[in-house]
């Protein structure tokens, strides 16, 4: 038996069959990139602020939903998650806020959305909205947590603290029906496996109910790609020595932590290493095989 649930398994227990993900980049930007807090990024990240290739920022909201809704049914699924994906979905007026995750939850296929965001970019405003909309539909925050060691985030140019993300889980925990899970960068540069262990043990001490596990992976146009190029950055070299180290933090993890994400995934064009990352599936099979073992 799988120690943790997948968000596939949890989403089909709870809402009585499959439900999907649609990724919508509604035209936020992010305070590290707008000269808020910084104008460069994060080092891994890409001047998409990780919208996919299929994502097309031109239209509304309601039209990427539509669009995502045809392709999905397409594939016979008829529910679905409204996932606000790209940049920093927190970081706007309260009132653009509000208008924007309203009109994706129109429609009636929409049982509720996910919202992506920093820590330092939760505030009492934004859960007000959010709260309320988890008195009738699902909502999920995903926090960009990373790591739990200062000396990573600054290294990856995160410009946000640790303790922003452990008041960031905090705060959202003392709201009504909203989960919140954290995303989590393995191997990141200057760390070692118990710093991953340490990082697991953390964000499980302060409440999460889910995590997003990426190995790191570097895109073409980032910071990271120009300091791998120069050989300061070691990634996973196959996806079996990264399955065997995210199991290992997974085991970290409470047993009621739902599982959304196992690892990275870049298409090959705009990936440079390592290059089993464009395999969408093959981390994830290592490392569940190995649980069910
Ligand atoms: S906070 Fe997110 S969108 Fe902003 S630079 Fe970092 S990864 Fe990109």
């Amino acid at each position: 038996m799988p120690s943790h649930l997948s968000v596939g398994e949890y989403w089909e227990g709870r809402f009585g069959g499959k439900v999907y993900r649609i990724s919508i980049d509604a035209g936020f930007t992010c305070p590290n990139r707008d000269g808020t807090k910084g104008k460069n990024g994060c080092t891994f990240c890409d001047e998409r602020g990780s919208r996919p290739h299929y994502v097309k920022p031109s239209l509304s909201v309601s039209e990427q939903v539509r669009e995502g809704i045809k392709r999905l049914k397409e594939r016979g699924i008829n529910r679905f998650i409204a996932y606000f994906q790209a940049y920093t979905n927190t970081y706007a007026p309260p009132s653009v806020l509000r208008e924007k995750y309203y009109e994706a939850l129109e429609f009636p296929e929409i049982l509720g959305i996910s919202v992506s965001t920093r820590p330092d970019c939760i505030n009492e405003e934004n859960l007000d909205i959010l709260e309320e909309i988890a008195e009738k539909y699902y909502t999920l925050i995903e926090l960009g947590i990373q790591s739990v060691h200062q000396k990573s985030l600054d290294r990856i140019n995160r410009m946000h603290s640790v303790e922003d993300s452990e008041r960031a889980v905090k705060m959202i925990h003392n709201r009504k029906n909203i989960e919140v899970l954290a995303h989590l960068i393995l191997g990141l540069p200057g760390e070692k496996e118990e710093d991953f262990f340490k990082t697991a043990d953390a964000i499980s001490k302060w409440g999460i109910d889910g995590i997003k596990l990426h190995h790191l992976y570097v895109v073409k146009g980032t910071a990271l790609a120009r300091e791998f190029m120069q050989g300061k950055i070691k990634v996973f070299q196959t996806p079996e020595e990264y399955a065997r180290v995210a199991r290992e933090v997974i085991q970290h993890l409470p047993p009621s932590i739902i599982i959304h994400r196992y690892s990275g995934y870049t298409p090959k064009e705009q990936l440079i290493a390592p290059d089993w990352t464009s395999n969408r599936f093959i981390a994830r099979q290592l490392i569940t095989s190995d649980i069910e073992d």
